[in-house]
């Protein structure tokens, strides 16, 4: 494991950081640390720091320039992440589309399909979502029912999608569809991109506990695509799924909220019977455990980091950050929302202590354990993947999905 920066990405952070201080001041304060008020103010904020990001080279920094990225390394990436992070801009609406959906389309569409999206995208005009949770599919995404039929040169979309980030200001997305009923389920898939102003969309947001509607249920009646939207073979949207679901690993990798050292802030400042919560012993005792915690999170992460340096791919045991760190999140919010007392139950940034920060990822935190991979998911991967276990037995892998049953 290596420690430091090379001489060429020390440079290179240098370059970033001084981009940012130049850049970013104006943007740190509005980004809200990437909750997503969804208004029409906060979304051209948001536009407007992705075009500056994709001027300067630095929005999608691992894509070629000749599609508008970087055209740098994946560490490269990690770096300017790391440098934006301490910079304090999180805006949270390009997340999906460029580190999920707009990948797929690079891997799977035609050249003139490209052309027309990957730019827009890089520069923050255009947002994309992602089509794949199904009320009886969600960590089995292989299980979904929404139906693609063939009718001449178009395909008709009937069915339902659900907690779809971001679809409700999204312009286009990536929708995952049954186009053969009667082969084994992952074998009669299939992709295709679509407008999410088609007719026959219907995008229902779902009101949550934080107050927010981040995600929607999406319902299809006849929309029609065309076949030209396809992306990959009828039947083969599970390999294409997968390239999304690989992406979607790295690109959830990370944990927003409050942090250790932020966490030691407020310890020190809030009453806890007679001194401050830093002074408590029960309190310490779990400081300490989190210290540790973060720690090994530290070593795991500088591991990915060497291993993408070294131009390697980082391997399934990247999964155990989104574990620790989302569980962490959770645990420490509640003990901090715990310790603010009366104000614990106060959810207004203008009169909680730190703007209310930890009632914020108190209520986001449980989501994170779920998105991207559920941590019993997630365990499943590292027994089968890294530690090599048995896996999970799967009785349905060979049975026409027409035959599954269903409940119903
Ligand atoms: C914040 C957030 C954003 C999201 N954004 C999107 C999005 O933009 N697009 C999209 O398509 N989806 C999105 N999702 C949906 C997300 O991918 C699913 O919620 C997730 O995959 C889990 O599926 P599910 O909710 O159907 O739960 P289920 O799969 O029904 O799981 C229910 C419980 O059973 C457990 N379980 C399931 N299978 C196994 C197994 N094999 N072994 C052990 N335990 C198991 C799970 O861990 C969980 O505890 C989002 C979810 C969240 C929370």
């Amino acid at each position: 494991m290596d420690f430091n920066d090379s001489p060429e990405e020390a440079a290179y952070r240098a370059q970033a950081k001084a981009w940012l201080e130049a850049n970013a001041a104006d943007h740190a304060a509005r980004s809200a640390g990437g909750r997503r008020p969804n208004t029409d103010d906060h979304m051209a904020a948001a536009k407007s720091w992705q075009a500056r990001k994709a001027e300067a080279g630095y929005a999608c920094i691992t894509w070629p320039k000749a599609w508008g990225g970087g055209g740098g390394s994946p560490i490269q990436q990690v770096i300017f992440n790391q440098e934006e992070g301490k910079a304090g801009v999180n805006y949270g609406y390009f997340t999906i589309g460029l580190g999920m959906c707009v990948p797929t389309v690079m891997a799977f569409a035609d050249d003139e399909t490209k052309q027309r999206f990957v730019g827009p995208a890089v520069r923050g005009e255009e947002i994309w979502c992602q089509l794949f949770s199904e009320p009886a599919g969600g960590s089995d995404v292989a299980a979904a029912r929404t139906r693609a039929v063939r009718d001449g040169d178009d395909w008709v979309i009937n069915g339902q999608k659900v907690w779809t980030t971001g679809a409700q200001y999204s312009d286009y997305g990536i929708v995952l569809v049954r186009t053969d009923p009667d082969t084994p389920k992952h074998k009669g898939l299939t992709m295709f991109w679509i407008d999410m102003k088609s007719p026959g969309v219907e995008v229902r947001p779902i009101y949550q506990m934080s107050g927010g509607s981040e995600f929607n249920e999406v319902y299809f009646t006849d929309v029609r695509v065309k076949d030209s939207q396809r992306l990959g073979e009828p039947g083969q949207g599970w390999q294409v799924a997968l390239v999304t679901l690989m992406n979607e690993r790295l690109a959830v990798g990370g944990s927003a909220g409050p942090n250790y050292a932020e966490i030691m802030n407020l310890a020190r400042d809030l009453p806890a019977g007679n001194g401050p919560a830093l002074s408590d012993a029960s309190f310490r005792e779990k400081l300490a455990d989190w210290y540790v915690q973060a720690e090994g999170l530290k070593l795991t992460r500088f591991r990915t980091m060497t291993a993408l340096s070294r131009g390697q791919t980082p391997g399934p045991e990247s999964s155990i950050g989104k574990i620790i760190s989302a569980n962490q999140l959770q645990d420490l919010s509640n003990l901090a929302v715990e310790m603010e007392d009366q104000y614990g139950i106060i959810n207004d940034p203008a009169l909680a202590p730190m703007e209310a920060a930890f009632q914020q990822s108190l209520m986001w935190a449980p989501g994170l354990r779920i998105a991207g991979g559920t941590d019993e998911i997630l365990k499943n991967i590292i027994a089968e993947r890294v530690l090599g276990l048995p896996g999970e037995v799967r009785v349905d892998k060979d049975v026409p999905f027409k035959d599954m049953p269903t409940g119903r």
